[in-house]
């Protein structure tokens, strides 16, 4: 164990731990930040980012995290690629684990994220990397003049399905329910795409292949009815859930997502605030991510100051 004992302890390296480190450095706090092994968060696997304010014709998703890490870096910032195997916050200073360091820290931020859920149906594991995908901006470009099945209603699952319009040769949109979740624009851009085709009230119940996807078990819902579609690829859109397992014993949850107080990033143990996707199962933007990593920062600033 490292005698060190940090002021700031960030878990997770996406937008919103990226800006506690840029407010924690210029506050003078040290921070030490755990970026995991796949750092950068669900920004790494976007195209496009076309909403962030600042870049008027857009940026690479990934490069958008690069430009955060360097300029978290120039404040004097400290990098670990691993991931936190563990947390003790009943002790002070506070626990943070990977598989062979121990870390101490006065106070941390968490800004795990969230991650893609799955359908749990036979096949997908399988066939996951073979033809099955939870990201079409990172996959499609694999799938060229393919025809693709997307699951979901959501927004994202419209927005992925315009994107792979750009590379397959038909898309169809499997939803469970006859009305889609997505927004009206989004829904609207899907609607009158030709490249994309929607199967109402259908769920996937296998996905088929050998080594390699071939296609999918669909069951019509309503009336029972079971067809098999080929498809080149399958792309899962159903929404995420938050990365709080290793926070489970140790912090108020609400609905999975980390609980906190008021309008503030304070989580159930004072010293610890929570900020981005882990907490916000609202907004979920790369923006207001950053926003909360700016707040966790400064309330993680005043609690440190209260304490000295
Ligand atoms: P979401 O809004 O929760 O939608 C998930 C979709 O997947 C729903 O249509 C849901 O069906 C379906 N679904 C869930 N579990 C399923 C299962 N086991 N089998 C089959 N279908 C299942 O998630 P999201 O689309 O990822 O969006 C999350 C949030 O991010 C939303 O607030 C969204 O507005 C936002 N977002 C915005 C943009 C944008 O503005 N450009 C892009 C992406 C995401 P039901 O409809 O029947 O529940």
């Amino acid at each position: 164990m490292s005698d060190d004992v940090r002021e700031m302890i960030i878990i997770g390296s996406g937008p919103a731990g990226l800006t506690a480190a840029v407010y924690g450095s210029r506050a003078d706090l040290r921070p030490l930040m755990i970026e995991g092994f796949e750092a950068g968060g669900q920004l790494m696997l976007t195209t496009d980012v076309e909403n962030y304010p600042g870049f008027i014709d857009g940026i690479m998703g990934p490069e958008l995290m690069e430009r955060m890490r360097k300029q978290a870096a120039r404040f004097g910032t400290e990098y670990v690629t691993d991931d936190v195997t563990s947390v003790d916050f009943s002790q002070r200073p506070f626990i943070v684990r990977t598989s062979d360091e121990t870390y101490k820290a006065r106070s941390v931020v968490i800004s795990t994220g969230a991650s893609a859920k799955m359908l749990n149906i036979p096949g997908e594991k399988e066939l996951l990397g073979h033809g099955v995908s939870t990201c079409a901006t990172c996959d499609g470009f694999f799938f060229r003049d393919q025809e693709l099945l997307i699951v979901g209603g959501g927004d994202s699952a419209m927005e992925e399905a315009i994107f792979l319009t750009k590379f397959a040769s038909k898309v169809t949109v499997v939803h469970r329910r006859d009305e889609l979740r997505a927004s009206k624009i989004m829904q609207q851009r899907a609607l009158d795409n030709p490249k994309i085709e929607f199967l109402w009230n259908s769920v996937i119940t296998e996905l088929v292949g050998d080594g390699k996807l071939r296609g999918a078990k669909i069951q019509n819902v309503k009336t029972g009815a079971e067809s098999l579609v080929e498809a080149g690829g399958a792309f899962v859109a159903i929404g995420h859930t938050p990365n709080t397992a290793l926070f489970e014993d140790h912090l108020e949850l609400d609905g999975g997502y980390i609980k906190t107080a008021g309008q503030t990033t304070e989580t159930s143990v004072p010293g610890v605030f929570a900020a981005g996707d882990v907490v916000d199962y609202r907004y979920r933007q790369a923006i207001t991510a950053a926003g909360m990593g700016c707040e966790a920062a400064m309330d993680a600033e005043r609690w440190l100051e209260g304490q000295h």
